[in-house]
């Protein structure tokens, strides 16, 4: 890799005083309530902002503060047993991009299977991660693979790779019939290798597993997914930004904010110094 700076990072490099961390682990939880409460406490008294989604199945993190904040609250984390060595990806932005600390008790950390859902995934096989340079590489060389988006209408409209298929679903919770629809449309191939991608990974990790179950012959996820990928490869053969589930909206590939906003009204993304044509406010969005 280069060292020189091009001019693309010359001109991104005032540096931005928040810090925005995501992760996520699947590890069996329980006592749920009990682990809110005191999770609650102690990241409140960070003065962190954001949400987590805590589940039988695992922990679900977004949070926001300034460097100081951020190390305590990833403090926090390190200590507790089931947390430890938990990959916390980091990005940093002007505005903290959340209004309050929000620590919720979901069937899931995202919704996939509804209730029963850990157990359903414990029978499933596992999708092994594909590191991002080897990704970059296989696209290089243009290798036959069916590359997936994963992710819902709205968030692809940002960006997303210039060779990705994918299935044009509002939620993640279409998926499951939209894989099905696409196999018996021939839209997509049991037999061709396919490398699964979402926001962080964690989509994936339901997403992949189970498109093995249903007779999917090879099926990787990206390891960390495309936050990671921008980081590791700078985003190559990637059009366009990333859609984040905060009021930063969107990404680019250095992972800073684009400056787009959400209208809540419309369900849509508006360009930086744009407003939308409903000429309604615009308003913050929130993740659950
Ligand atoms: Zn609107």
């Amino acid at each position: 890799m280069p060292a020189t700076p091009n001019n693309s990072t010359q001109k991104n490099s005032v540096p931005l005083p928040i810090i925005n961390v995501s992760g996520y682990r699947f590890t069996k939880l329980d006592y749920l309530p009990v682990l809110q409460a005191d999770m609650d406490a102690a990241l409140r008294a960070t003065g962190v902002l954001g949400t987590i989604l805590l589940a039988d199945e695992g922990i679900n993190i977004a949070l926001s503060g300034s460097r100081e904040q951020i190390d305590c609250a990833a403090q926090y984390f390190q200590n507790h047993a089931n947390f430890q060595d938990i990959w916390l990806k980091e990005s940093a932005s002007k505005e903290i991009p959340f209004s309050k600390l929000k620590v919720r008790i979901r069937h899931e950390i995202i919704a996939f299977d509804g209730a029963g859902a850990s157990d359903r995934q414990l029978q499933r096989p596992d999708a092994p991660a594909l590191d991002p340079v080897t990704l970059a590489n296989w696209l290089e060389e243009g290798r036959d693979i069916t590359l997936l988006d994963t992710r819902n209408t709205y968030e692809i409209e940002s960006g997303t790779f210039t060779t990705a298929e994918h299935l044009n679903i509002a939620h993640f919770r279409d998926f499951q019939e939209a894989i099905k629809s696409a196999l018996s449309e021939g839209r997509l191939s049991l037999d061709k290798p396919t490398v699964t991608f979402c926001t962080g990974g964690i989509r994936c990790e339901k997403a992949a597993p189970w498109m093995l179950e249903q007779g999917f012959k090879e099926v990787y996820q990206i390891d960390g997914g495309v936050l990671n990928y921008f980081e590791q490869t700078g985003g190559k053969h990637w059009d366009g930004d990333c859609f984040v589930f905060d009021d930063r909206v969107e990404v680019d590939k250095t992972l800073r904010p684009t400056g787009a906003t959400w209208c809540t009204f419309c369900q849509l993304t508006i360009a930086a110094n744009q407003t939308c044509s409903c000429q309604s406010s615009l308003t913050a969005m929130e993740i659950v």
